[in-house]
């Protein structure tokens, strides 16, 4: 069966010429992955972001199955549900608090389209037809549909794949002169600025200053453009707050959310705006927000959310995230010593070894899996995302097989 999985199924990112290896899993629970061949790995990426609870989670199994014997779907459009009407009110009640509207969405990069559907349409009702163009930081990461690669770093990103079929955005470096000066030339034709908050994920696990995002706060309203902020990874708890639009202590105009929102059950993101940037569209063009999947407001995924959320908010997060923040901190530390290393960064749940060359993924993984630690290491990053469950013992496993690929 695996052989025919080979040859006809592709994985993220890769080739069917030549596929790299895969490891079927069977099963899964609590912070562990058990693979058909029988080897247990800790899961050090939480399921890229999502799995923050672990897997097979009594709570969130609960949720899934009672909603399955009330509906497993219904359209959204013409109808509605109690998942999506109590998820809306739980997020809003959770999230920066001049947020007010919500748009579920399937996935974190539909969710980005539809920020910026909502930036555009919230200028074009205004009557302005020359704010059309986006303002992202360098090594970002926003999503694989086009909108959101238009936005991911030019240099790191599909850029140079699609370069003629994306549309053309403007990018700054990653600091309080190179911006002011980006949005000072170009703020008549922004629409919209779009930055992760904190912390740059797929695009380089790469942590900026509170320091930075205020002073974007201040500028984009000094120049009349809206903000965007992407918490698709940063979100429910992974910096140390609860979203990292915290630690600057600002408001969005129009906010992404995804992967950890379902705790890794299911596929689902939600695009939130304030009252502003929804009167906003309103008041002009057609006044509708022209945006609608199939399987918008899943109702399984809105009630496995639900739950997560609850799970989430009635757990001690705050002290289990700084007590991995700590293990990451110490078990991390000595490879500073190693001549391989370029750095090594901890930001709440997110350790982050960057190499001075990149590594061999392929051997690496399997020294790791040997050592029974799932990771996914891309470039020069060996880095680590645990579910925040995740106890002493399997820390200091993880951050031992971390620190072991530094002298392998
Ligand atoms: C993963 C991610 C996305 C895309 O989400 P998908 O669910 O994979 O489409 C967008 N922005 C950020 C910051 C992400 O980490």
């Amino acid at each position: 069966m695996f052989n025919f999985e080979r040859k006809h199924v592709w994985h993220p990112y890769s080739s069917m010429e030549n596929p790299a290896p895969v490891y079927p899993v069977k099963s899964a629970s609590g912070v562990r992955l058990t693979f058909e061949d029988g080897r247990e790995v800790i899961d050090g990426m939480a399921s890229w972001w999502c799995a923050i609870h672990g897997y097979n989670v009594p709570e969130l199994n609960a949720a899934v199955e009672s909603q399955l014997k009330d509906m497993a779907h219904v359209m959204f459009g013409g109808l509605t549900h109690q998942p999506a009407a109590e998820l809306a009110k739980l997020l809003l009640s959770i999230v920066p608090n001049q947020m007010e509207k919500v748009f579920f969405a399937d996935s974190g990069s539909v969710s980005v389209e539809v920020s910026m559907k909502m930036a555009l349409q919230y200028w074009q009702a205004q009557g302005n037809t020359n704010k059309t163009k986006l303002l992202a930081l360098k090594h970002g990461y926003h999503g694989d549909t086009f909108g959101a690669m238009s936005v991911c770093d030019p240099v790191s990103g599909m850029h140079h794949v699609f370069a003629d079929a994306l549309p053309k955005h403007h990018f700054s470096d990653v600091n309080i002169e190179a911006f002011e000066a980006q949005i000072k030339v170009y703020h008549m034709e922004l629409a919209a600025v779009i930055v992760e908050p904190i912390v740059q994920g797929a695009g380089g696990m790469r942590f900026y200053s509170a320091e930075l995002l205020k002073r974007i706060r201040e500028l984009c309203d000094e120049y009349d453009v809206l903000l965007i902020v992407d918490e698709i990874a940063t979100g429910f708890g992974r910096t140390g707050k609860l979203f990292a639009c915290e630690h600057a202590d600002i408001q969005p105009d129009i906010m992404c959310v995804g992967k950890a929102l379902t705790g890794g059950y299911m596929s689902l993101a939600a695009t939130l705006c304030s009252a502003k940037v929804c009167d906003g569209i309103h008041a002009g063009g057609n006044g509708v927000l022209m945006h609608g999947p199939t399987f918008m407001a899943n109702p399984l995924a809105c009630s496995v959310a639900l739950a997560s959320l609850g799970l989430l908010l009635d757990s001690p997060w705050q002290q289990r995230v700084q007590y991995i923040e700590q293990q990451l901190l110490q078990g991390l530390e000595p490879c500073r010593e190693h001549a391989t290393v370029a750095d090594v960064r901890v930001l709440g749940a997110i350790g982050v070894i960057e190499m001075k060359e990149p590594v061999n993924v392929q051997k690496v993984q399997e020294h790791l899996i040997e050592q029974g630690v799932w990771l996914r290491p891309f470039g020069k990053l060996i880095y680590a995302m645990p579910p925040f469950v995740m106890g002493a013992s399997d820390m200091k496993r993880l951050t031992s097989a971390m620190l072991s690929v530094t002298s392998f």
